[in-house]
C-alpha cells in the first residue's frame, strides 16, 4: 500500500479540520435538511460531502475526513475511481435508460457473465439485476419459492437483510429497523446461528442447534430456503464458527431446501476473496450482491444455478430500473479495477494492519477483534462481566468522528465498531484512523 498526497482523482489524501465541525456550510445544510427531510432519515455525521476519493471524504467547509466506512461498504474501489468515472461518463452520454425489459443492452449481459465467472457457484449460472440489496433478497426468495413450490424462509439471529416488508421480517434487530413498522411478511422463521464469542459453541454444535430448530419448528417440507450472510454485517460482523455454514448448507442439500448466501455486504472483494462464502468452502444455490458491486451506483444482483433461476416464468422477474445501463457500466469498471489494481490483496493487507494495530494496543475492554479482509470489527465489553458495552462504543465512535474520522458502529447490542475502509485507502491514512480509535478508547 502506498500513500500519495493526491489521489488519482485529485482529492488530497490527508485529514484536515479546517473549521469547527460541523462548519458553517454544513450547519446551514442541516437546517435545510431538518425543514425538508423527515427525521426518520438520520445521519451518522453532521457534515455534508462535497468530494470524495481514495481514503478521504471532503466536506462543503473544506474539512477532510479519513473514510473508514466506504458509505457502508459500497465504495470499495474508492468513491471516484478513474475507471468507474470514465465508464459512467461514457455510458451516460450514450443513453441513460431504456429499461432492460423493453429494449435490452449489452452491459446487463456483460455483468451477468462477469458474475457467473466470479460467483462461488459451479456449473451454469444465471444473474438477474435489481437496484438495492433488499430488492435482491426479495427476488432471491421469490425464485426459491417458485423453484421449490414451498413458502417458508428461515433466517438467523443477528441477521440483516434490508428494510422492505419481506426483508424487515428477515432482519433480526428491532431498533431502528422494525419498530412500529409491522405487521411483517408471513412464513419467515428465525433460528439460532453461530456467534462464537458469545455462544461459545464450535461450528458443529451451533449447526446442530440450528438444524434442530429448522426441523422441529418449520420442517424441510415447508421450507423453501435458508438465507444467511456468510459474515453477518449489521448484526456485528459475526464470523460463524468454522464448519457451521458447511453443515447448514449440507443439511439444505440433503433436504431439498435452497441455501441463499446474502453477500450484499461481505461480497465483492471486501473480505480479501471475491465472496466470503469462499472461506467457508460452501456453494450457495442463490447469492445476492449489492453495495460494492457498482462503485456507488445503485445496482444489485441475484446469481444462482441456472436450473433454479430459469424456473421462473417469463416476465416474473424485473423492474423499471433493474440493471440500469449507467450502473452496469460502473459495475464492469469495478470488476476491472479490483482485478487490475490487485484489490483482493489490498483487502488482505488491511486485515493485517487492523489486527496488528489492536494486538499492539491491547485493552481489557476489547472483547474480540474479528472479521476478514477490510470487513473488520472490534467488540467492546465490560471487562468484569463480558457484557456488551454500548455506552463505551458510542463514546469512542463520537470521539473518533470529532477527530475527523468516519467510523460506523453495528451489532445487535450496539457494542461493535466496524472498519470498512475503501480498499484503495493508503496505509498511513488507515493507521492514522486506527490510532484515533485507540486514543478515544484510552480517554473514554
Ligand atoms: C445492506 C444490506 C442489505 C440491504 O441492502 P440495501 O441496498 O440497503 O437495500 C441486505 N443484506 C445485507 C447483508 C446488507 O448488508
Amino acid at each position: 500500500m502506498t500513500q500519495s498526497p493526491l489521489s488519482a482523482e485529485g482529492v488530497e489524501q490527508s485529514r484536515l479540520l479546517a473549521t469547527p465541525v460541523p462548519g458553517p456550510r454544513s450547519q446551514a445544510l442541516a437546517e435545510r435538511q431538518a425543514a425538508s427531510v423527515p427525521a426518520g432519515v438520520a445521519t451518522t455525521m453532521p457534515v455534508y460531502a462535497a468530494r470524495a476519493a481514495g481514503g478521504i471524504v471532503e466536506d462543503v467547509d473544506g474539512n477532510r475526513f479519513i473514510d473508514l466506512a466506504s458509505g457502508i461498504a459500497v465504495t470499495s474501489v474508492g468513491a471516484a475511481h478513474p475507471r468507474v468515472v470514465k465508464a459512467v461518463q461514457e455510458q451516460v452520454a450514450q443513453f441513460t435508460h431504456t429499461s432492460f425489459m423493453i429494449t435490452p443492452y449489452e452491459g446487463y449481459i456483460a455483468v451477468a457473465e462477469a458474475l457467473g465467472r466470479i460467483a462461488p457457484i459451479s456449473g451454469e449460472t444465471r444473474t438477474a439485476l435489481f437496484n438495492s440489496g433488499a430488492e435482491a433478497v426479495e427476488n432471491a426468495v421469490k425464485v426459491a419459492r417458485s423453484f421449490t413450490g414451498k413458502q417458508a424462509v428461515a433466517a438467523f439471529d443477528h441477521a440483516y437483510h434490508g428494510r422492505t416488508t419481506l426483508t424487515m421480517a428477515l432482519t433480526a434487530k428491532n431498533m431502528p429497523y422494525k419498530q412500529h413498522f409491522g405487521p411483517f411478511a408471513p412464513e419467515v422463521y428465525r433460528v439460532p446461528g453461530s456467534y462464537p464469542f458469545r455462544d461459545g459453541l464450535d461450528g458443529a454444535t451451533a449447526a446442530k442447534h440450528a438444524i434442530s430448530a429448522l426441523e422441529k419448528q418449520i420442517g424441510a417440507d415447508n421450507l423453501a430456503a435458508v438465507i444467511m450472510e456468510p459474515i453477518q454485517g449489521e448484526g456485528g460482523f459475526i464470523v460463524p464458527a468454522e464448519g457451521f455454514l458447511k453443515a447448514v448448507v449440507q443439511w439444505c442439500k440433503d433436504n431439498g431446501v435452497l441455501f441463499i448466501a446474502d453477500e450484499v455486504q461481505s461480497g465483492y472483494a471486501r473480505t480479501g476473496q471475491w465472496f466470503a462464502s469462499e472461506f467457508e468452502g460452501i456453494e450457495p444455490d442463490l447469492m445476492t450482491t449489492a453495495k460494492g458491486i457498482a462503485g456507488g451506483m445503485p445496482l444489485s444482483a441475484v446469481t444462482g444455478r441456472a436450473e433454479i433461476m430459469d424456473t421462473v416464468h417469463p416476465g416474473g422477474l424485473g423492474g423499471t430500473y433493474g440493471g440500469n445501463p449507467v450502473a452496469t457500466a460502473a459495475a464492469l469498471a469495478v470488476i476491472e479495477a479490483i482485478e487490475e489494481d490487485g484489490l483482493l490483496a489490498e483487502a488482505q493487507k488491511i486485515e493485517t494492519i487492523i489486527r496488528e494495530h489492536f494486538e499492539q494496543n491491547p485493552d481489557p475492554r476489547i472483547g474480540e477483534i474479528r472479521g476478514r479482509g477490510a470487513m473488520m470489527a472490534v467488540e467492546f465489553v465490560d471487562p468484569a462481566t463480558g457484557e456488551p458495552d454500548a455506552k463505551l462504543t458510542n463514546a469512542v465512535a463520537a470521539a473518533v468522528r470529532a477527530a475527523g474520522v468516519i467510523l460506523l458502529t453495528c451489532g445487535t447490542y450496539g457494542n461493535v465498531v466496524r472498519f470498512l475502509p475503501p480498499l484503495t485507502i493508503g496505509e498511513a491514512l488507515l493507521k492514522e484512523g486506527l490510532s484515533e480509535v485507540t486514543k478515544a478508547l484510552r480517554s473514554a
